[in-house]
């Protein structure tokens, strides 16, 4: 599918390409269970080649991660790892070691263990029905990332516990991106945008002028702001909105709060992670979501390579002094900085 746009709307990110002569173009796919986009400026040539080899490059990932395939690295681990300590590649203990990094940072809220919760918040099938606390407390003695030991000299992952269970929904579609926007830099690309979903990461500019995102409004159509990016900038966004059911007038959705077990309900709708790495953007945005806006501008004191929008239940709009002047807001917002 290919697309010449003047814009186009991406999940939780909208990206602005206006009025340039020489139109960007995009393509998008269905992969990572979501919508992944390239975008490149007008001046590329070679395009095909470009668009091959960042799609192809996000293929592998999932091939890596995917926890539908039985035969993806993450599917071995969770199968053998209690047994022994599983053999994997390079790539995935990297990507696993920067989840624990992230786990010890944020006090367990990004935890990829939570996948030991199983099939309890499966919002993929049409009947939902919400599990019962037996049910959750059953699998929450599962969830936590200590129940994990990876050897990076040898190369292993093992699991301490058994019917402990990883998944990197968390954090796939950070890394995803960071692995496109390499490959792209290796083709010298100097104008892109790898977005796969609100995971998104930009390359140079749009033939000289720089790449304009707007923040998808957490409970409307509209955008709350607008920004833009500069080379290798890059944003995540987590939200209930997204992958939610609304059972009995309460909100389940997809950020599971490894302390509980249950849906995270830290009193935020949305949180936006800059900053120059996908992957910790990614990771960040959904430990905030769980953490709460109190507890992450904490953390945040002393992380000065992540800047944050965070939006409440209220639409209040809290946002890094490090962003001020970057963003435009909707005027009906209250908006403070910290
Ligand atoms: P999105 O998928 O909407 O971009 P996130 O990046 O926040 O949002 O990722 C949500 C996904 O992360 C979930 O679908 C699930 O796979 C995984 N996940 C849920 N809760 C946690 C958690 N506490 N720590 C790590 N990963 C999680
Ligand atoms: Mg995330």
């Amino acid at each position: 599918m290919r697309s010449v746009a003047r814009y186009i709307l991406l999940i939780d990110i909208v990206l602005f390409f206006a009025g340039c002569r020489p139109e960007a173009s995009s393509v998008s796919r269905q992969l990572l269970g979501t919508t992944v986009t390239v975008t490149l400026s007008a001046d590329e040539k070679n395009r095909d080649v470009l668009y091959a080899s960042a799609f192809g490059e996000i293929e592998k990932v999932q091939k890596e991660l995917n926890l539908y395939d039985p035969e993806s690295c993450i599917s071995i681990i969770n199968r053998d790892a209690f047994y022994k300590p599983v053999s994997t590649i390079t790539e995935v203990i990297n990507i696993i070691d920067r989840s624990l990094e992230i786990s010890e940072i944020t006090d367990g809220a990004f935890d990829i263990t939570f996948a030991s919760t199983g099939k309890l918040w499966d919002f993929s099938r049409d009947e939902f029905t919400p599990p019962s606390d037996d049910a959750v407390k059953k699998k929450l003695g599962l969830v936590s990332y200590r129940n994990l030991r990876l050897d990076m000299r040898a190369g292993t992952v093992g699991i301490l516990k058994k019917g402990t269970r990883i998944g990197l929904g968390g954090i796939a579609k950070g890394y995803a991106t960071s692995r496109a926007v390499a490959i792209l830099r290796n083709h010298d690309v100097k104008g892109a945008i790898v977005a796969c979903a609100g995971d998104i990461q930009v390359i140079g500019s749009n033939s000289g002028r720089p790449w304009r995102a707007g923040i998808r409004d957490p409970r409307g159509p509209s955008v709350i702001g607008t920004l833009d990016m500069y080379d290798g900038e890059a944003v995540s966004t987590s939200g209930d909105y997204e992958r939610f059911r609304i059972v009995k007038g309460r909100r389940y959705h997809h950020i599971i709060d490894p302390l509980t077990g249950y849906p995270a309900d830290s009193g935020l709708v949305s949180v936006s992670v800059f900053s120059n790495d996908p992957v910790l953007c990614d990771g960040y945005s959904t430990a905030f979501f769980v953490l709460g806006a109190a507890r992450s501008r904490d953390i945040l004191k002393s992380m000065e390579e992540l800047s944050v929008v965070m939006v409440d239940e209220d639409m209040k709009v809290y946002v890094s002094g490090r962003l001020k002047g970057r963003i435009t807001f909707r005027g009906d917002l209250a908006v403070e900085y910290f």
